[in-house]
């Protein structure tokens, strides 16, 4: 430490999405108060994954004061409006998570309930109808509105990311090194990382280092050896193919992941390509099969070779310790099936940002760190394990399993809750909220026992009116945008055509 004890040398290992996102952010916010400092190897290179991504995005480039038309123009993004989940209850049919809100709440219960009693009373227009984000999406079509009453995120070039957010944090002073980080030195007396060691000889020292390594984990693991809470039994997807293709069509706003006899495939369009991939547990399929069922879906001529990728589904047991953080994959991974992981990597950052300690780091921070962290972790892995536990699926080994298996208990009463009475929680700053949980569990095959007493309060003629004037609305709305990828092209075309 410096004399005043103030963290100024920050050092960050690695230059994947989760490094150079860190060091844009630290860079620009905390500005001459502290150096920082990125090692990256490009001979190791970043994982080259990590395209899909949700609304926080869109509050964190505004954080940053990143210009948004920039920002897509330079990542090749496209808007994102939420997931179509297809084969998932039944092979066959598709549910649409979307970003938005469905309909209207009342404080004391969600729009849910007034759907479920107008059922009752011959109001039987899918629920789906009241949603704007999922009907702008079914239509193809997108465009900013006033208030921002469309949530969106984007679907953006991971690799083109990190450029992106590489040049912003140069500009604002981080220093990069090139180089293999050989060794983590810890300090003989506190057990604290002292410096990294490169393979040239270089010694960086620090005083707060941020693994950004990836699943290597080097420092968190590697050296400090914290320990990783193994969530496979829960969440058994292990392998992934990706392979990038041209685009063959204008893009549509939104990620589709389609489910299949051992886990699923994403399709995630950009501006001039687009991103595939199959997510599968090896148990009970192999790789040759999973990659030709990669191959021989995809369309578009392919751009690069197949990209395969192992991985353990879990979270490490400390993401902060001593006077180390882990963000990004180093901190544990639970597959992107709703693409939270570049969100877990922007919740670390903001939360590094607020406790960055102003002496010496306090355990007090580190403990509320690792607490509110680790939260995030177990209710984003409740919401991925619903996918596949909630399913009418029988069809394959892999799918009697999962719908077979015990899940956390949290989940259960989630769960439980939900059909019985149709309600959802939010707790803490819980990152799914109602609507999330209301349209997986009833996309996935959830309808509720009963639903709230204050629905039936509405009188027919009101009911009546109100879902009336929410649908015309949201006719209305989506009849008026642009088509998403005119829209794209006017707001933030990268000028590489797309084939119409
Ligand atoms: P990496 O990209 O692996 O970067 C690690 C860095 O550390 C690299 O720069 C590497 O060179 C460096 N490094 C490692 N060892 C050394 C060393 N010895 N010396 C020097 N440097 C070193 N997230 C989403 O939000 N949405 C998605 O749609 C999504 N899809 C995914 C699909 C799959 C199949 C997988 C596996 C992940 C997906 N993710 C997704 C997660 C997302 O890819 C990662 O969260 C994100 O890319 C961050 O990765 P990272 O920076 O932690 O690691």
């Amino acid at each position: 430490m410096t004399a005043t004890n103030l963290p100024r040398r920050i050092v960050i290992a690695g230059g994947g999405t989760a490094g150079w996102m860190t060091a844009a952010a630290l860079a620009r916010t905390l500005g001459p108060v502290a150096q920082v400092t990125l090692v990256e190897s490009e001979q190791i290179g970043t994982i080259g994954v990590g395209e899909s991504t949700i609304p926080p995005l869109v509050a964190y480039n505004r954080i940053l004061g990143i210009n948004e038309a920039d920002f897509m123009r330079a990542t090749q993004a496209t808007f994102k409006l939420g997931i179509n989940f297809e084969n998932w209850r039944v092979p066959g049919e598709a549910y649409f998570h979307s970003f938005g809100g469905t309909g209207k709440d009342h404080w004391s219960a969600g729009f849910q309930h007034f759907w479920m009693n107008g059922l009752t009373r011959g109001h039987t227009a899918p629920y789906s109808e009241y949603c704007l984000e999922l009907k702008a999406a079914e239509a193809g079509r997108f465009a900013h509105l006033p208030e921002d009453r469309m949530n969106y995120a984007y679907q953006l070039d991971s690799g083109l990311y990190a450029r992106f957010l590489r040049g912003m944090a140069e500009a604002d002073g981080t220093k990069r090194i090139e180089g293999k980080i050989a060794q983590v030195q810890l300090d003989g007396e506190t057990g604290n990382i002292a410096a990294l060691l490169l393979e040239s000889g270089k010694r960086i020292e620090g005083d707060l280092f941020i693994d950004c390594t990836g699943f290597r984990a080097l420092l968190i693991e590697g050296a400090l050896r914290v320990g990783y809470d193994d969530w496979t039994h829960w969440l058994p997807c292990d392998s992934a193919i990706a392979i990038q293709t041209a685009s063959v069509r204008p893009p549509v706003p939104y990620t589709r992941a389609i489910a299949h006899e051992a886990g699923w495939q994403w399709r995630i369009p950009l501006q001039h390509r687009q991103g595939n991939g199959v997510v599968y547990c090896s148990d009970f399929l192999g790789h040759d099969v999973a990659l030709e069922k990669l191959l021989s879906s995809v369309e578009g001529e392919k751009l690069v070779k197949p990209n395969h990728i192992r991985f353990r589904t879990g979270a490490r047991r400390k993401q902060w310790h001593r006077n180390c953080v882990a963000v990004g994959l180093s901190g544990g991974f639970m597959e992107p099936l709703e693409s939270t992981s570049i969100h877990l990597i922007q919740r670390a950052i903001l939360r590094i940002v607020r406790m960055l300690p102003a002496g010496a780091i306090s355990q007090r921070d580190i403990d509320e760190f690792n607490d509110q962290q680790f939260t995030d972790m177990e209710q984003i892995r409740d919401f991925l394990v619903l996918h596949y536990k909630v399913t009418d699926r029988r069809d394959t080994p892999f799918w009697r399993h999962v719908s077979a298996m015990d899940v956390p208990e949290s989940l259960t009463h989630k769960i439980e809750l939900f059909r019985e009475t149709g309600r959802v929680f939010r707790k803490n700053e819980e990152l799914f909220a109602e609507n999330s949980w209301v349209q997986v569990m009833m996309g996935q095959g959830i309808m509720p026992q009963s639903h709230h007493p204050v629905a039936a309060k509405l009188r027919d003629e009101e009911m009546a009116h109100l879902f009336g004037t929410l649908r015309d609305q949201v006719a209305r709305t989506v009849a008026a945008l642009p088509v998403h990828g005119d829209y794209v092209v006017r707001y933030c075309g990268a000028d590489v055509p797309v084939a119409a």
